[in-house]
């Protein structure tokens, strides 16, 4: 079952709930017991692509440096 992120703009806080696809738009009460929520983009994780840091140049030497993270 999906995860899906809530804020809640009565109290600012933010909450997950578990619920069906179907569900998902449907209204969520914040632990506050606020109605006033909005869904926020979930972060799936996306499988297979590169996510990393910048990705790296075929061929080029050095790869690492330039980025920062060679000090
Ligand atoms: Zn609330």
């Amino acid at each position: 079952m999906p995860r899906y992120d809530y804020r809640c703009r009565a109290c600012g806080s933010t909450f997950e709930l578990n619920r069906p696809m179907a569900e998902a738009n449907a209204p969520a009460p914040c632990p506050g017991g606020h109605d006033d929520t909005v869904k926020l983009l979930s972060t799936v994780a996306v499988t297979g692509t590169a996510s990393g840091p910048a990705a790296r140049p075929s061929g080029g030497g050095g790869g690492c440096c330039g980025g920062g993270c060679c000090g």
